[in-house]
């Protein structure tokens, strides 16, 4: 991959804070739980909102996002707090429609990345745009298939692109929703050393006691940033209820990871 600088300078650009802290819910589920969600994250740490309206569920029968609906909610939330925001897009009509509606960063999930097909649509969707766009790691541990996905974005001319580290899934059943596998990204990290990297705590712990240390453990690995579910009523979340934390929960992580940091 050439011109590896270029792919860090977005960061800087947007003046985005260094460490970038991504929060929101899982779903996007009502306006109103939206708007509620940003104002309490507006004055945080947090400069994107994240909330995702187009769900990839593993199994059928669950709430599947609300779809379309969404993108003026949280156009509406970045009107009201001038936060940036970011959903996720599974394929090239969700890419048309976030794009329409002004989302700031686009990120592609877990489920996506492991398909080339449809990463490389995805990225003709998008190709040329200067919009941000981040990639997830594929569901499984399978270094190639997250580099393949970069690879296929920057081949698109997408200048403004970073990763996703959300663990990796095992049929053995562990402390994780999705193990860590911190050498996988740090592989990553070595081939790509000026591609931001972000971590996803929410969908590695599937609970919410580990957020702290893996946010710290991010921290002390020198991540770009942290994306976490944030929500005002977790226990009442439409998705991944068990792992989400409160907005007023992030702003005491966020303390704490600084005060560590500066008697360390
Ligand atoms: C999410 O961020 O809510 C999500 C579905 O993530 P992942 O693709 O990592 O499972
Ligand atoms: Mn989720």
């Amino acid at each position: 991959m050439e011109n590896k600088k270029e792919l860090r300078n977005w960061l800087d650009d947007f003046g985005l804070s260094h460490p970038l802290v991504i929060a929101g819910p899982c779903s996007a589920e009502t306006e109103e739980q939206v708007l509620t969600i940003a104002h309490q994250l507006k004055d945080s740490d947090a400069t994107v909102l994240r909330a995702g309206i187009w769900k990839p569920r593993t199994r059928p029968g669950n709430f599947e996002g609300v779809g379309a609906l969404g993108l003026k909610w949280l156009k509406k939330a970045k009107e009201e707090t001038g936060m940036l925001t970011t959903t996720e897009v599974a394929n090239p009509t969700h890419v048309d429609l976030a794009l329409e509606n002004d989302v700031d960063i686009l990120w592609i999930g877990a489920r996506t990345t492991v398909s080339p097909f449809i990463v490389q649509e995805i990225a003709d969707a998008l190709k040329g745009t200067d919009k941000i766009v981040l990639v997830k790691n594929p569901v499984n541990p399978d270094l190639s298939l997250w580099l393949g996905a970069v690879e296929r974005l920057h081949t698109a001319d997408i200048s403004k692109l970073g990763v996703i580290h959300r663990g990796f899934s095992a049929y053995e059943k562990t402390g994780y929703r999705n193990n860590p596998e911190w050498q996988i990204p740090i592989e990553l990290q070595n081939k790509f050393p000026d591609l931001p990297l972000i971590l996803d705590p929410s969908h590695i712990a599937g609970r919410r006691d580990i957020i702290f240390d893996l946010c710290q453990t991010a921290l002390d690995l020198n991540y770009d940033g942290i994306m976490v579910e944030t929500h005002h009523t977790p226990d009442k979340a439409w998705s991944d209820a068990a792992q989400q934390i409160t907005p007023e929960t992030l702003i005491k992580i966020m303390q704490d990871l600084k005060v560590r940091k500066e008697i360390s």
